[in-house]
Protein backbone atom coordinates (compact mmCIF):
# COMPACT_ATOMS: atom_id res chain seq x y z
CA UNK A 1 0.00 0.00 0.00
CA UNK A 2 0.89 3.46 -0.49
CA UNK A 3 0.59 5.44 2.96
CA UNK A 4 0.72 9.39 3.59
CA UNK A 5 1.77 10.50 7.29
CA UNK A 6 0.46 14.06 8.10
CA UNK A 7 3.43 15.33 9.94
CA UNK A 8 4.68 18.49 10.31
CA UNK A 9 8.19 16.62 11.23
CA UNK A 10 9.84 13.75 9.81
CA UNK A 11 12.04 13.49 12.73
CA UNK A 12 9.77 13.31 15.35
CA UNK A 13 10.28 9.78 17.42
CA UNK A 14 5.95 8.93 16.33
CA UNK A 15 6.16 9.91 12.45
CA UNK A 16 10.02 7.89 12.19
CA UNK A 17 8.58 4.81 13.73
CA UNK A 18 5.21 4.70 11.54
CA UNK A 19 7.43 5.42 8.58
CA UNK A 20 9.63 2.33 10.16
CA UNK A 21 6.58 -0.02 10.98
CA UNK A 22 5.45 0.37 7.45
CA UNK A 23 8.61 -0.20 5.72
CA UNK A 24 9.38 -3.21 7.20
CA UNK A 25 5.37 -4.71 6.12
CA UNK A 26 6.40 -3.83 2.45
CA UNK A 27 4.44 -0.07 2.41
CA UNK A 28 5.64 3.07 0.76
CA UNK A 29 5.23 5.71 3.13
CA UNK A 30 5.25 9.22 2.82
CA UNK A 31 5.71 11.60 5.22
CA UNK A 32 3.71 14.78 4.19
CA UNK A 33 4.11 18.31 6.15
CA UNK A 34 -0.08 19.68 5.90
CA UNK A 35 0.90 23.23 6.10
CA UNK A 36 2.27 22.23 2.57
CA UNK A 37 -0.65 20.73 1.16
CA UNK A 38 -2.48 22.78 -1.29
CA UNK A 39 -5.89 21.63 -1.57
CA UNK A 40 -7.74 21.80 -4.93
CA UNK A 41 -11.71 22.01 -3.96
CA UNK A 42 -13.18 23.63 -7.09
CA UNK A 43 -12.05 21.38 -9.55
CA UNK A 44 -14.23 17.97 -11.28
CA UNK A 45 -11.50 16.08 -9.35
CA UNK A 46 -10.25 17.08 -5.60
CA UNK A 47 -7.31 16.80 -5.24
CA UNK A 48 -4.25 17.69 -3.12
CA UNK A 49 -1.24 19.26 -4.32
CA UNK A 50 2.21 18.91 -2.99
CA UNK A 51 5.35 21.03 -3.67
CA UNK A 52 3.58 21.40 -6.94
CA UNK A 53 2.82 18.30 -7.86
CA UNK A 54 -0.61 16.24 -7.55
CA UNK A 55 -0.98 13.64 -5.02
CA UNK A 56 -2.00 10.45 -6.57
CA UNK A 57 -2.31 6.37 -5.38
CA UNK A 58 -2.52 6.63 -1.75
CA UNK A 59 -4.69 4.14 0.07
CA UNK A 60 -4.41 5.32 3.65
CA UNK A 61 -3.33 8.67 5.26
CA UNK A 62 -2.40 8.46 8.87
CA UNK A 63 -2.96 12.32 10.39
CA UNK A 64 -0.60 12.99 13.06
CA UNK A 65 -1.75 16.56 13.71
CA UNK A 66 -1.04 19.15 16.36
CA UNK A 67 -2.97 21.21 18.22
CA UNK A 68 -1.66 24.12 17.00
CA UNK A 69 -2.34 23.58 13.47
CA UNK A 70 -5.68 21.76 13.60
CA UNK A 71 -7.80 23.89 11.56
CA UNK A 72 -5.61 23.73 8.24
CA UNK A 73 -5.03 20.47 9.06
CA UNK A 74 -8.19 18.52 8.96
CA UNK A 75 -9.01 20.67 6.27
CA UNK A 76 -6.19 18.89 4.61
CA UNK A 77 -7.32 15.70 5.86
CA UNK A 78 -10.91 16.35 4.81
CA UNK A 79 -9.95 16.29 1.38
CA UNK A 80 -8.23 12.94 1.53
CA UNK A 81 -11.37 11.70 3.11
CA UNK A 82 -13.15 13.44 -0.10
CA UNK A 83 -10.32 11.45 -2.35
CA UNK A 84 -11.66 8.36 -1.43
CA UNK A 85 -8.65 7.56 0.76
CA UNK A 86 -8.82 5.97 3.83
CA UNK A 87 -7.94 8.16 6.88
CA UNK A 88 -6.87 5.89 10.59
CA UNK A 89 -8.36 8.58 12.70
CA UNK A 90 -11.26 10.72 10.84
CA UNK A 91 -11.38 14.44 10.60
CA UNK A 92 -14.50 14.81 12.01
CA UNK A 93 -13.58 12.29 15.09
CA UNK A 94 -10.49 14.65 15.70
CA UNK A 95 -12.43 17.54 15.53
CA UNK A 96 -14.65 16.64 18.50
CA UNK A 97 -11.29 15.41 20.25
CA UNK A 98 -9.68 18.93 20.13
CA UNK A 99 -12.41 20.10 21.89
CA UNK A 100 -12.07 19.13 25.32
CA UNK A 101 -16.13 20.19 26.44
CA UNK A 102 -17.06 18.63 23.13
CA UNK A 103 -15.74 15.34 23.86
CA UNK A 104 -16.67 15.40 27.34
CA UNK A 105 -20.57 15.89 26.48
CA UNK A 106 -20.71 13.02 24.06
CA UNK A 107 -18.98 10.80 26.61
CA UNK A 108 -21.46 12.32 29.54
CA UNK A 109 -24.24 11.25 27.11
CA UNK A 110 -23.15 7.85 26.79
CA UNK A 111 -23.00 7.63 30.55
CA UNK A 112 -19.15 7.01 30.09
CA UNK A 113 -17.69 7.57 34.29
CA UNK A 114 -16.03 11.45 33.71
CA UNK A 115 -15.15 13.66 36.74
CA UNK A 116 -18.16 16.09 37.47
CA UNK A 117 -17.27 18.90 35.17
CA UNK A 118 -18.65 22.22 34.61
CA UNK A 119 -18.37 25.23 32.11
CA UNK A 120 -19.95 29.00 32.60
CA UNK A 121 -19.58 31.61 30.86
CA UNK A 122 -21.50 35.03 32.84
CA UNK A 123 -19.39 36.52 35.27
CA UNK A 124 -22.10 36.48 37.89
CA UNK A 125 -21.90 32.50 38.16
CA UNK A 126 -18.71 32.05 39.78
CA UNK A 127 -20.20 30.86 43.27
CA UNK A 128 -21.89 28.37 41.04
CA UNK A 129 -19.87 27.05 39.47
CA UNK A 130 -17.25 26.02 42.23
CA UNK A 131 -20.52 24.95 44.03
CA UNK A 132 -21.36 22.56 40.80
CA UNK A 133 -18.24 20.49 41.63
CA UNK A 134 -18.77 20.20 45.23
CA UNK A 135 -16.23 22.94 46.00
CA UNK A 136 -12.52 23.24 46.44
CA UNK A 137 -10.24 21.59 46.27
CA UNK A 138 -10.70 21.99 42.49
CA UNK A 139 -8.93 22.03 39.25
CA UNK A 140 -9.62 24.57 36.36
CA UNK A 141 -8.36 23.70 32.55
CA UNK A 142 -8.02 26.17 29.44
CA UNK A 143 -9.82 24.69 26.94
CA UNK A 144 -7.01 25.00 24.88
CA UNK A 145 -4.22 23.94 26.90
CA UNK A 146 -2.04 20.85 25.75
CA UNK A 147 0.71 18.98 28.13
CA UNK A 148 -0.62 19.92 31.32
CA UNK A 149 0.19 23.64 30.65
CA UNK A 150 -3.54 25.83 31.81
CA UNK A 151 -4.44 23.35 34.24
CA UNK A 152 -4.31 24.47 37.85
CA UNK A 153 -5.36 23.18 41.07
CA UNK A 154 -7.48 25.46 43.28
CA UNK A 155 -7.49 24.05 46.92
CA UNK A 156 -9.57 26.35 48.98
CA UNK A 157 -12.98 28.06 47.55
CA UNK A 158 -11.10 31.32 47.68
CA UNK A 159 -8.19 30.60 45.36
CA UNK A 160 -11.00 29.09 42.94
CA UNK A 161 -12.49 32.14 43.40
CA UNK A 162 -9.70 34.90 42.12
CA UNK A 163 -8.44 31.76 39.25
CA UNK A 164 -11.87 31.88 37.88
CA UNK A 165 -12.46 36.01 37.85
CA UNK A 166 -8.92 35.97 35.91
CA UNK A 167 -9.51 33.90 33.55
CA UNK A 168 -12.76 34.88 33.17
CA UNK A 169 -11.24 38.32 32.56
CA UNK A 170 -8.78 37.20 30.13
CA UNK A 171 -12.13 35.86 28.35
CA UNK A 172 -10.43 32.50 27.95
CA UNK A 173 -12.70 29.44 28.08
CA UNK A 174 -12.40 27.18 30.60
CA UNK A 175 -13.56 24.16 32.81
CA UNK A 176 -14.11 23.64 36.51
CA UNK A 177 -13.58 20.42 37.18
CA UNK A 178 -14.02 18.28 40.62
CA UNK A 179 -10.37 17.59 42.36
CA UNK A 180 -9.51 13.44 42.08
CA UNK A 181 -7.34 13.64 45.11
CA UNK A 182 -7.49 9.64 45.51
CA UNK A 183 -5.81 9.31 41.85
CA UNK A 184 -2.84 10.12 43.90
CA UNK A 185 -1.40 12.57 40.66
CA UNK A 186 -1.44 9.34 38.29
CA UNK A 187 -3.27 8.57 35.30
CA UNK A 188 -3.26 5.85 33.01
CA UNK A 189 -2.57 6.30 29.32
CA UNK A 190 -4.93 4.03 27.65
CA UNK A 191 -3.13 3.36 24.10
CA UNK A 192 -6.29 1.81 21.70
CA UNK A 193 -6.35 0.86 18.53
CA UNK A 194 -10.03 -0.24 17.24
CA UNK A 195 -11.94 -1.63 19.26
CA UNK A 196 -8.94 -2.79 22.40
CA UNK A 197 -6.30 -1.44 24.34
CA UNK A 198 -3.20 -2.60 22.63
CA UNK A 199 -0.65 -0.64 25.67
CA UNK A 200 -1.33 1.12 29.08
CA UNK A 201 0.87 3.27 31.04
CA UNK A 202 0.99 4.61 34.60
CA UNK A 203 2.19 7.89 34.59
CA UNK A 204 2.82 9.42 38.31
CA UNK A 205 3.80 12.85 38.81
CA UNK A 206 6.66 14.11 40.44
CA UNK A 207 7.07 15.23 44.19
CA UNK A 208 5.14 17.97 44.66
CA UNK A 209 3.00 17.96 41.70
CA UNK A 210 -0.43 16.36 40.68
CA UNK A 211 -0.04 16.67 36.80
CA UNK A 212 1.20 13.51 35.71
CA UNK A 213 2.16 14.70 32.37
CA UNK A 214 5.56 13.65 30.93
CA UNK A 215 6.49 17.06 29.90
CA UNK A 216 5.94 18.11 33.21
CA UNK A 217 8.51 15.82 35.06
CA UNK A 218 6.32 12.93 35.74
CA UNK A 219 7.44 8.98 34.88
CA UNK A 220 5.88 6.49 33.25
CA UNK A 221 5.86 2.69 34.36
CA UNK A 222 4.11 -0.31 32.82
CA UNK A 223 0.24 -0.87 34.74
CA UNK A 224 -1.88 -3.98 34.34
CA UNK A 225 -5.21 -2.67 33.83
CA UNK A 226 -8.95 -3.87 35.36
CA UNK A 227 -11.42 -4.81 32.80
CA UNK A 228 -13.51 -1.58 33.83
CA UNK A 229 -10.58 0.18 32.70
CA UNK A 230 -10.37 -1.60 29.61
CA UNK A 231 -13.90 -1.21 28.42
CA UNK A 232 -13.96 2.20 29.29
CA UNK A 233 -11.20 3.40 27.03
CA UNK A 234 -12.05 1.33 24.33
CA UNK A 235 -15.51 2.79 25.20
CA UNK A 236 -14.32 6.27 24.79
CA UNK A 237 -12.36 6.10 22.29
CA UNK A 238 -15.62 4.60 20.27
CA UNK A 239 -17.99 7.09 21.00
CA UNK A 240 -15.74 9.86 19.89
CA UNK A 241 -15.39 7.94 16.69
CA UNK A 242 -11.43 7.02 16.99
CA UNK A 243 -9.63 4.54 15.53
CA UNK A 244 -6.60 5.00 17.42
CA UNK A 245 -6.60 7.09 20.56
CA UNK A 246 -5.23 7.89 23.31
CA UNK A 247 -7.59 7.94 26.48
CA UNK A 248 -6.53 9.38 29.77
CA UNK A 249 -8.11 7.38 32.69
CA UNK A 250 -7.81 8.69 36.76
CA UNK A 251 -8.75 5.82 38.99
CA UNK A 252 -10.99 7.28 41.40
CA UNK A 253 -12.99 5.46 44.51
CA UNK A 254 -15.98 5.06 42.08
CA UNK A 255 -14.09 3.36 39.25
CA UNK A 256 -12.20 4.75 36.08
CA UNK A 257 -13.25 8.28 35.14
CA UNK A 258 -11.90 9.46 31.67
CA UNK A 259 -9.74 13.00 31.43
CA UNK A 260 -9.51 13.03 28.32
CA UNK A 261 -9.13 11.26 24.46
CA UNK A 262 -6.94 12.24 22.01
CA UNK A 263 -6.42 11.28 18.45
CA UNK A 264 -3.31 11.85 17.63
CA UNK A 265 -1.38 10.27 20.75
CA UNK A 266 2.39 9.77 20.89
CA UNK A 267 4.16 6.91 20.48
CA UNK A 268 7.86 7.49 21.94
CA UNK A 269 6.41 7.39 25.69
CA UNK A 270 3.65 3.87 25.29
CA UNK A 271 6.59 2.30 23.74
CA UNK A 272 9.42 2.53 25.69
CA UNK A 273 7.02 2.20 29.13
CA UNK A 274 5.74 -1.07 27.88
CA UNK A 275 8.19 -2.31 25.29
CA UNK A 276 5.16 -2.93 22.73
CA UNK A 277 5.28 -2.52 19.15
CA UNK A 278 2.68 -0.08 18.88
CA UNK A 279 3.23 1.29 15.34
CA UNK A 280 3.59 -2.31 13.98
CA UNK A 281 -0.32 -2.75 15.26
CA UNK A 282 -1.50 0.65 13.59
CA UNK A 283 0.24 -0.86 10.02
CA UNK A 284 -1.62 -3.93 11.41
CA UNK A 285 -5.20 -2.21 11.66
CA UNK A 286 -4.89 -0.04 8.66
CA UNK A 287 -3.76 -3.41 6.15
CA UNK A 288 -7.09 -4.62 7.62
CA UNK A 289 -9.16 -1.77 7.25
CA UNK A 290 -8.37 0.48 4.59
CA UNK A 291 -10.48 0.15 1.54
CA UNK A 292 -11.28 2.92 -0.53
CA UNK A 293 -13.94 5.37 0.00
CA UNK A 294 -14.05 3.77 3.24
CA UNK A 295 -14.74 7.16 4.97
CA UNK A 296 -17.99 8.30 7.03
CA UNK A 297 -18.11 9.88 10.13
CA UNK A 298 -18.50 7.59 12.79
CA UNK A 299 -20.07 7.93 16.55
CA UNK A 300 -22.93 9.97 17.06
P1 LIG B 1 -3.55 18.26 29.31
O1 LIG B 1 -4.51 17.88 28.22
O2 LIG B 1 -2.99 19.63 29.18
O3 LIG B 1 -2.55 17.19 29.57
P2 LIG B 1 -5.13 17.22 31.46
O4 LIG B 1 -6.57 17.55 31.58
O5 LIG B 1 -4.78 15.89 30.92
O6 LIG B 1 -4.43 18.37 30.62
O7 LIG B 1 -4.47 17.40 32.89
C1 LIG B 1 -3.08 17.25 33.13
C2 LIG B 1 -2.81 16.34 34.32
O8 LIG B 1 -3.39 16.88 35.52
C3 LIG B 1 -3.44 14.98 34.18
O9 LIG B 1 -2.60 14.10 33.48
C4 LIG B 1 -3.68 14.53 35.61
O10 LIG B 1 -2.52 13.95 36.16
C5 LIG B 1 -3.95 15.86 36.32
N1 LIG B 1 -5.40 16.10 36.43
C6 LIG B 1 -6.18 16.67 35.50
N2 LIG B 1 -7.45 16.75 35.88
C7 LIG B 1 -7.51 16.22 37.13
C8 LIG B 1 -8.58 16.03 38.08
N3 LIG B 1 -9.83 16.41 37.81
N4 LIG B 1 -8.27 15.44 39.24
C9 LIG B 1 -6.99 15.04 39.51
N5 LIG B 1 -5.95 15.21 38.67
C10 LIG B 1 -6.20 15.79 37.48
N1 LIG C 1 -22.48 12.86 16.23
C1 LIG C 1 -22.69 14.18 15.75
C2 LIG C 1 -21.66 14.49 14.66
O1 LIG C 1 -21.45 13.65 13.84
C3 LIG C 1 -22.64 15.22 16.85
C4 LIG C 1 -21.63 14.97 17.92
C5 LIG C 1 -20.53 15.98 17.93
O2 LIG C 1 -19.53 15.74 17.24
O3 LIG C 1 -20.63 16.98 18.68
O4 LIG C 1 -21.09 15.52 14.54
Amino acid sequence: MKIAILSRNRQLYSTRRLVEAGQERGHEMVVLDPLRCQVDVASQRPGVHYRGEQLEGFDAVIPRIGASITFYGLAVLRQFEVMGVYPLNESVAIGRSRDKLRSLQLLARKGVGLPVTGFAHSVDDTQALIDLVGGAPLVVKLLEGTQGKGVVLAETDKAAESLIDAFRELDANFLVQEFIKEAGGADIRCFVIGDRVVAAMKRQAKEGEFRSNLHRGGSAALVRLTPAERATAARAAKIVGLNVAGVDILRSNHGPLVMEVNSSPGLEGIETATGKDVADQIILFIEKNAKPNRTRTKGK
